[in-house]
C-alpha cells in the first residue's frame, strides 16, 4: 500500500479531530451544546451501516486478529442476505441497526478496538443528546417527555439539521473527508472504492482481491467481488474516472 496516501489519511484524521474539538468548545462556550454524550461502552451508534473508503480500510485490515476474521466472515454473510432482501437503501439502513448485531470491532468492554483508525463514518457520529436518543428506531421507544425534548431539539436547535441529533456540521465534515479520499483514489489509481466497513475489510484479507488491487486490475476486482457475492451496491461500489 502507498505509504504517502496512508500518511495523507492520517493527516486528514488529525485535522478532523482538531476541527471537531474546536466546534465542541465553541458551541459549549456559546451555550448551544450542553455536552458531547458519546462514551466508551455506549454502543448504540455501532449498529449503523458504516460507509467506508478503501483507503481507510487498509490499516484496519492490517490489525485484524484471527478471531475478528472469523466474525467478519459470518457478518458479511448476514449483510449480503440483508442487502438482497432490503426494499431500498433506507430499509437496509434501518434493518442494519436491528438485525446483524453490533459491529465486530467492538471489544468485550464495549469499546472500539480500532478507535484510533476508525473510519470517518464513525468519527462523524457525535451525539448532542443523551444515549437514549441514539437507540435504533428513535423516536419510537422514547417517553412522551423525551419525545418532546427530541422534537424541540430538531425544530429549534441551531446545531441540528432538523433530521437527527448528531452534530450536523461534524457529519458534513466527515462526508467531505470521505469525498477527499475518493478523489485521492481516483487521482492515484484511476478508480475509487467505497462500501460497508466489514465488507471492505473482509475483501482486503483476501489474497486474490489484494493481487487484483496491486495490479490496478479493475475487471479482476469486479470479478472477485461478484465471486465473493458482495457486489450489491449497498455493500460495495467501484467507480472509474470515465
Ligand atoms: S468501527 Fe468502532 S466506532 Fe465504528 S461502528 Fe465499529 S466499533 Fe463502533
Amino acid at each position: 500500500m502507498d505509504t504517502d496516501l496512508l500518511t495523507l489519511v492520517e493527516h486528514l484524521r488529525q485535522e478532523f479531530e482538531s476541527k471537531t474539538q474546536r466546534w465542541i468548545s465553541k458551541n459549549q462556550e456559546e451555550g448551544l451544546l450542553d455536552a458531547v454524550f458519546c462514551r466508551r461502552g455506549c454502543v448504540h451508534c455501532c449498529t449503523f451501516a458504516v460507509q467506508t473508503t478503501l483507503l481507510e480500510a487498509f490499516p484496519i485490515a492490517a490489525q485484524v486478529t484471527p478471531e475478528v476474521a472469523a466474525l467478519l466472515e459470518k457478518r458479511v454473510e448476514r449483510l449480503v442476505e440483508l442487502a438482497e432482501s432490503a426494499l431500498d437503501v433506507d430499509d437496509f439502513d434501518e434493518r442494519h441497526r436491528r438485525e446483524p448485531g453490533l459491529c465486530v470491532f467492538l471489544n468485550a468492554a464495549g469499546a472500539c478496538s480500532i478507535y484510533e483508525i476508525r473510519p470517518f463514518g464513525c468519527r462523524q457520529t457525535i451525539s448532542t443528546l443523551p444515549a437514549q436518543f441514539c437507540a435504533p428506531g428513535v423516536p419510537v421507544g422514547l417517553t412522551d417527555s423525551e419525545a418532546e425534548t427530541y422534537q424541540a431539539f430538531l425544530d429549534f436547535s441551531p446545531i441540528s439539521n432538523g433530521e437527527h441529533h448528531f452534530a450536523a456540521s461534524i457529519m458534513d465534515w466527515g462526508s467531505t473527508c470521505s469525498d477527499i479520499l475518493l478523489e485521492l483514489m481516483q487521482q492515484n489509481w484511476g478508480f475509487s472504492i467505497e462500501g460497508e466497513l466489514t465488507v471492505l475489510v473482509f475483501l482486503l484479507l483476501d489474497a486474490d482481491f489484494q493481487t487484483a488491487w496491486t495490479h490496478r486490475d479493475i475487471s479482476g476486482l469486479k470479478q472477485w467481488v461478484r465471486y465473493k457475492g458482495v457486489g450489491h451496491p449497498f455493500l460495495f461500489t467501484l467507480e472509474t474516472g470515465d
